[in-house]
């Protein structure tokens, strides 16, 4: 609590977490932080606070629009309107959360990106990211119902996935940050049998079911980490965990994928990061293990929050 008396009550602030309905506005005491959460409420951007969500076209008069992709096109100025800005706070249901990047443009995975995993995989540690893409219609909101393709042996991968603010091409390690506007938690559902089918292996097809892209619950603003480099991220089945790792154990930190990414392509407003996963997967497992009808997959990141997942036998063929 900023413990200065004096300055008026200001309910509806936006930017805080942990602020209730009439605390300070945080952003009103120091302008030296700015916490936003950036949320995905029934395909309407809202922030959302632990009172409430405040929908950002409505609060912000037409200033921004609805659509949550749309938002990393004008990043800057929204976080600073963000920072400063009222609104109603409403309750909400979070069962209506969707993605916070809901239709990028380009969506990386990055394979054996933790060395505890590309041991457990038997394809020992890349030189170079190994690079695939998780297409984006595979890509949902954090409490869903998933499918299982019939015959497969569906994998489970928990990651921090990194969302691009702005524009990055040719970008260096040291800037790498900057371009980033937020963190989420994403899981990397992966059917091993259609992910292995070809030759030699190309991962994306295996990865990019329906519903194999869960991200959320929310985006955080890297403001908001001590440490956005070592945050703890893990996995748990029917509460059995199976993946407990730090993303300080990432083989390729978050700025040095911007970088080695934007050397190659541009990295564009909205797009997605899934950096990865450590050991703990079922195909690393002695005896192999996949998720099965009635699994629920729990997936978190330190400082963000969790996912969900339930899943469902797929039509008999
Ligand atoms: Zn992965």
């Amino acid at each position: 609590m900023p413990g200065r008396p004096g300055p008026r009550r200001e309910p509806g602030c936006l930017a805080g977490r942990g602020w209730a309905v009439g605390d300070w506005c945080r952003a009103a005491v120091s302008n030296k932080e700015v916490f936003v959460r950036v949320g995905n409420l029934d395909g309407r951007l809202v922030i959302l606070t632990d009172v409430g969500a405040i929908d950002v076209e409505r609060a912000s008069g037409g200033q921004f629009g609805a659509d949550p992709q749309q938002v990393y096109e004008r990043w800057a100025e929204f976080t600073a309107w963000a920072a400063a800005a009222q609104g109603r706070q409403e309750p909400y249901d979070s069962g209506h959360l969707g993605a916070p990047a809901p239709a990028p443009r380009q969506s990386f995975g990055i394979g054996l990106n933790y060395r505890d995993h590309a041991d457990e995989s038997g394809f020992g540690v890349p030189d170079q990211p190994s690079v695939f893409t998780k297409f984006p219609s595979c890509i949902t909101g954090p409490y869903t119902d998933v499918t299982l393709p019939p015959g497969g042996h569906t994998d489970w991968e928990v990651e921090l996935v990194a969302v691009i603010g702005t524009e990055a091409w040719h970008v260096a390690e040291a800037d790498g940050w900057d371009h980033v506007a937020g963190l989420c938690v994403g899981q990397d559902l992966s059917e091993r049998i259609t992910q292995m089918a070809s030759s030699p292996p190309q991962f994306s097809m295996g990865k990019s079911f329906p519903g194999f892209g869960p991200t959320g619950p929310w985006l955080v603003t890297i403001d908001e980490f001590g440490d956005p480099d070592d945050l703890e991220l893990g996995s748990a089945i029917n509460g059995v965990q199976m993946q407990k790792s730090r993303t300080s154990n990432l083989i390729i930190s978050v700025p040095q994928l911007v970088a080695k990414l934007s050397a190659i392509a541009r990295l564009l407003p909205g797009d997605v990061i899934f950096t990865g996963t450590p050991a703990g997967v079922g195909q690393g497992r002695n005896p192999q293990r996949w998720l099965a009808p009635g699994d629920e997959l729990v997936s978190y990141v330190e400082g963000i929050g969790e996912l969900r997942q339930r899943f469902a036998a797929g039509p008999a063929n």
